[in-house]
Parts: structure tokens; C-alpha cells; sequence
């Protein structure tokens, strides 16, 4: 008998076999990230289909043929496939699993699965909770006390945990969810989106006697939204979806991922109510969580780990892969208990952010230094990820692109890694979007293509070594140009006049509230002044006297006001009444 054990996320969605080989924990199965459909069904032929063949068939049924199978039967078949790529990839006899189940399973489901294990020949060594598992592939299974909240939304089903690993000992303090809810619903809010178009199109109403198209039309939605996860444009273009008359119609459409967003966002928002109340049920508030792990496939949805972060303040966690993480935690726990000291999931991740700077806002002002990461640190190796930008000027012809590493929002505050101008711009009087795509081998090489949305005008460079650390005189280089851009005031023109050739954030462009600061060109000068000294008095705010404090604060107030009124007297006053108390605090 063999001492092997293995992991296994018995899903609905989709199934996933995890073990320990080659020195670590690994899902195993004739692809690299092998997943199994969690289908069966029968050939016409009548032999047993599992897996993807089963899902070609459209059969999900308990009743196969003319034979009634019970679900755990119908699982053990399941189990039995993937313990078949184990043995395979092992080359070993396997007897023992850990085997994942959601944390809000009854008894009766736990023993179920239990059940299935043995119908398949395994001796179900753990049950082990779905949130725990992924908690354990992020190396929380050690010596110290970690509390984490698991946000898993998959397919079909949602829902969220909050628990507390301590070596062997984990609890789920609370969970909830939805398990009417999914990527699935995403899908389905896509494919009234395409059918309504190809309607406006063609007068065609797809839901009446149209199945095929409708089918064809569904998947190509949901590839439409994992790509929107990665780029802010996705192009849906089905060849003769319908044949009217012997004429074939096509469908050719351009979705945004701001549209997309707008159409889920209910969606979401009905999540992070399960968010709170989970938060809430476990007696949590958001710093006592030491961190925030996205589990299925479709926490890639990049508004999703917007809204935790503004939620929480905390930066939610997708490193290890959100389709595997839960049967890679369940091999953690295998592995362990087959005898290896196995900490966590291994991953290549990027340990820095990196993106371009732009002319965007900070504090209400325009600043031309705005910095915000393309590819997130911990984001799993290879990626490539575009964001879109505008021009900032009538008529701009050039861009300019600055490339920096790091995380904080001013880019003077990170490092520049590399910069590149793109000329031969349309002239265009609206703002000109510029799309900016960045990939990141596992080598460390980045890839930037700056792109022209309109006329697919695009540069490229690739910048080697991004990946390593900052050295001590390149820290300094950074802190010397953010002195520098505190004390030039005389040379403020030049700085100006290069923002001419700075991207603004497009997202910014189109939101009425920035329209101040856009009406405000011929005052820039002194905005950028009022800028800095706000910077400035927030750097020295902490060593202020308690009524310096108030005055700052107060002047920082006025200085708003003033840009939002677009009032300049009252701007160059109040910039002076800070520039003074400054300099006397400074003085000191
Ligand atoms: P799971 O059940 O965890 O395998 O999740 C499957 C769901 O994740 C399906 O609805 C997929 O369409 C969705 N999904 C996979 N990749 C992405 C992606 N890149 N962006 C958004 N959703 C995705």
C-alpha cells in the first residue's frame, strides 16, 4: 500500500488533482493546470464519457442511458479520472485523499463526499474546508496565527469565509454566499448584450428559433469577458451567425470594459454585502484580516479586486492561480500528511508593480506624474495586461511614455525603468485614446507596446532585468529628482510645456467632475505651485505645532476651493499664506 497522498477540489464547475512531485506541490493530469470538467455522460456508442468529452456531449445527467446513478456514484466517477492522471503522472498506486468541500456543507454533503471517495477505492483521509485549502496553498497552515477572508466566486456559485489557521488547527469563523451566483451570470448579461445588438443590426430577435447562433453567441461572450479582465476592448465578430434569404449576417461588435463593469456591478456589489455581513457574523473589522485571497475563476475580474481594495484597504491576493488554488491547498495538506515539510504553493510571481505615469489628479490638482500599475506586484508569470489612455492636448501629435517600477501613486516616488516617444499621432481635437500593453516573462524581460486605439499605430521596447532589485544609487537618483521637483519653481514652464506629451488616465478624461481642472490650462502654473506645496505640507504636517496644523489644513481647503471655482486670485492668496508658513516651519 502506498503512502501517497493527494489533494483533490471536487468542484462543480470543474475538478483538480494535486500532489507532491519534483520537490513541490503540483496539479497533476496530462496538461500543464489540467482541470476536469465535472461532467459525465455516455457516448452515442454507449461507453462512459467523463470530463471534457462528457461536456462536448451537453450531457450532465444523473440519469445516464436508461440507468439512474445517485450523485455520489456519479462524483466517484469523477474522482476515479483524476486519480488516474495522478497514478500516471506518479507513476504509483494512490489509496489516500484529502478532498475539498464547500464550508457550507452539511453533515450529510461531507459524508456524501466521503462516501464518493470510497465508491471510488480512496480512503478519505481529510474532509477539508474549500477556504481552508486555499489559506493553506498561501502558506498560512504555519506555527503563526493567521486570519484570512477567502472571497471564491466561480462559475456558478459564490461565496465568502473568513478563517483562522493556526498550524494544523483552522476554523471558518463565518461564511456566506449565493450559490445561484457566477461567471455564468456575467456571461449571460454579455449575451443579452450581443443579442440586442445583432437585433438593432438586423431586426433579428435571436431567442426566437435561433439556437445555434444563441449557442454560438454565448461562448463567444464568455471569451469576450476573460479578455476584458486583461484589455479595456474586446472585438466580437461572428461570421454569418444567422443566414437570412441565402445572405449571411454577421455580428461585429466592439465591447468596453467600462460597459462590461456597468452591466456586472449589481452583481458585485450583491457580493460585497456577503463581504460585510461574513466580516460582521465572524466579529472582524477589515485590520484584523491579514489577507484577502481571490479563489475561482472569476475573481479576475479586475472591478472585483477594485472594490475589495476600496472596501477593505487591503490588496486582495490572486498569486497562486484562483482555478487551482483550492485543490493546490488540499496538496499542501496531502503532502503533510504523506510525511513532506511543504510550507506553501510555489508560484512565479512579479515582486514589483509597473506602469506608466500620466497627467492625471492628485489632491484635486493636475499633476503630470500620476502613477497607477498596468501589471500588479504578486500577479502570477507570464502576463500581459493593456490599460487605455488619452492624449491630453488638442491636436497632439506625440506621446511621451515614462515606465515605472513600484507602488506608490506619484511615479517620482518609484522607479523609471524605461521611456520611449511615440510620434505621428492623429491631430485629433478630442482626446486621442493611446493604449498601453505591458507583458512580463518569467525571464524578467517587459514588453511595452504603446498603441494608437484608432489607427493601430503602435512602439514597442522591451526592457531586460525589470525584475530586479533597486540598487542604493537608484534610490537616490529617485529621491534626488523628487527634491528637485519640490525646489525648481523656476524651471515650472518646462515641466509644463512636457505635458504636452503626457497620457492622461482615460478613464478621468470622460468623468465630468475632472472638468475643473481641464478648464484650467492657463492657470496651470500656479496650480502646479499650489500642487506642490500641498505635497509639501503633508510631508512636514506631522513636525507642525498644533495650530500650524489647522492653519495648514485650512489653506489646503481654501487652495481647493479655489481650483474647483476656478477662482485664480484666491488660489495665488492662499498659495502664499502656505508658502509662508512653510517656509517658517522649514526655517526651524
Ligand atoms: P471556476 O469554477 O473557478 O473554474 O471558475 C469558472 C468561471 O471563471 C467561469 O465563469 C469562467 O468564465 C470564469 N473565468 C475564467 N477566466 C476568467 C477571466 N479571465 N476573467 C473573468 N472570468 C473568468
Amino acid at each position: 500500500m502506498s503512502d501517497m497522498v493527494v489533494g483533490i477540489d471536487l468542484g462543480t464547475t470543474n475538478s483538480e488533482i494535486a500532489a507532491f512531485l519534483n520537490g513541490k506541490v503540483e496539479v497533476l493530469g496530462p496538461e500543464a493546470d489540467s482541470m476536469l470538467p465535472s461532467c459525465v455522460g455516455l457516448s452515442p456508442a454507449g461507453a462512459l464519457l467523463v470530463g471534457r468529452e462528457a461536456r462536448h456531449q451537453q450531457t450532465e445527467a444523473v440519469k445516464l442511458g436508461d440507468k439512474e446513478f445517485t450523485p455520489q456514484e456519479i462524483s466517484s466517477l469523477i474522482l476515479r479520472q483524476l486519480v488516474e492522471w495522478a497514478q500516471r503522472d506518479m507513476n504509483q498506486p494512490i489509496a489516500k485523499a484529502v478532498i475539498t468541500v464547500p464550508a457550507y456543507f452539511s453533515d450529510a454533503q461531507r459524508n456524501a463526499t466521503r462516501e464518493a471517495g470510497e465508491l471510488a477505492g480512496l480512503e478519505v483521509v481529510r474532509i477539508l474546508n474549500e477556504p481552508t485549502a486555499a489559506s493553506l496553498a498561501y502558506g498560512f497552515g504555519d506555527a503563526a496565527h493567521h486570519t484570512a477572508l477567502v472571497y471564491d466566486l466561480g462559475g456558478g456559485t459564490f461565496d465568502v469565509s473568513i478563517v483562522s489557521v493556526e498550524g494544523d488547527v483552522t476554523e471558518v469563523l463565518a461564511s456566506h454566499g449565493n450559490n445561484q451566483l457566477g461567471g455564468d451570470d456575467f456571461d449571460n448579461l454579455l449575451l443579452g448584450r450581443l443579442e440586442r445588438e445583432f437585433q438593432s443590426q438586423y431586426g433579428i430577435d435571436l431567442q426566437n428559433g435561433y439556437p445555434v447562433a444563441r449557442a454560438r453567441l454565448w461562448w463567444a461572450a464568455e471569451e469576450a469577458k476573460k479578455k476584458l479582465s486583461f484589455e479595456p476592448y474586446v472585438r466580437v465578430r461572428e461570421e454569418a451567425l444567422v443566414t437570412e434569404n441565402g445572405k449571411p449576417l454577421h455580428l461585429d461588435v466592439e465591447l468596453s470594459r467600462s460597459e462590461y463593469e456597468e452591466m456586472v456591478r449589481p452583481l458585485i456589489e450583491s457580493t460585497l454585502d456577503s463581504v460585510s455581513k461574513a466580516l460582521s457574523d465572524a466579529h472582524k473589522s477589515p485590520s484584523d484580516i491579514d489577507a484577502i485571497l481571490l479563489v475561482g475563476g472569476s475573481t479576475r475580474t479586475p472591478l472585483i479586486y477594485r472594490r475589495l481594495h476600496e472596501l477593505t484597504g487591503l490588496e486582495p491576493r490572486q498569486d497562486v492561480h484562483p482555478d487551482l488554488c483550492v485543490a493546490l491547498g488540499a496538496g499542501v495538506l496531502a503532502s503533510r500528511l504523506a510525511g513532506h515539510g511543504v510550507e506553501r504553493v510555489l508560484v512565479d510571481v512579479s515582486p514589483f508593480s509597473f506602469g506608466p505615469s500620466y497627467l492625471g489628479e492628485r489632491g484635486g490638482f493636475p499633476y503630470p506624474h500620476c502613477y497607477h500599475p498596468i501589471i500588479y506586484r504578486n500577479t502570477p508569470l507570464p502576463v500581459t495586461r493593456t490599460e487605455s489612455y488619452a492624449t491630453a492636448h488638442p491636436h497632439q501629435t506625440s506621446v511621451q511614455i515614462e515606465i515605472y517600477q513600484g507602488e506608490d501613486d506619484d511615479a517620482l516616488k518609484n522607479l523609471l525603468v524605461g521611456d520611449f516617444r511615440v510620434e505621428g499621432l492623429r491631430p485629433t481635437r478630442e482626446p486621442n485614446e493611446v493604449l498601453c500593453r505591458m507583458s512580463l516573462d518569467l525571464d524578467g524581460i517587459l514588453h511595452v507596446t504603446a498603441i494608437e486605439k484608432e489607427t493601430g499605430k503602435s512602439k514597442h521596447i522591451s526592457i531586460a532585468r525589470a525584475l530586479r532589485e533597486k540598487s542604493p544609487s537608484e534610490i537616490a537618483a529617485a529621491r534626488e529628482r523628487l527634491k528637485e521637483l519640490y525646489s525648481s519653481r523656476a524651471e515650472e514652464g518646462a515641466e509644463i510645456a512636457e505635458n504636452e506629451f503626457s497620457l492622461e488616465d482615460a478613464d478621468a478624461v470622460s468623468e465630468p467632475e475632472d472638468k475643473a481642472a481641464a478648464d484650467l490650462p492657463h492657470a496651470l502654473e500656479i496650480v502646479k505651485e499650489a500642487h506642490d506645496l500641498v505635497e509639501q505640507s503633508q510631508l512636514l504636517l506631522g513636525t507642525l505645532h498644533s495650530e500650524d496644523q489647522e492653519e495648514a489644513i485650512e489653506l489646503r481647503e481654501r487652495i481647493h476651493a479655489a481650483i474647483r471655482s476656478n477662482d485664480a486670485g484666491a488660489l495665488k492668496k492662499a498659495s502664499a499664506e502656505l508658502r509662508e508658513l512653510l517656509f517658517f516651519v522649514e526655517g526651524h
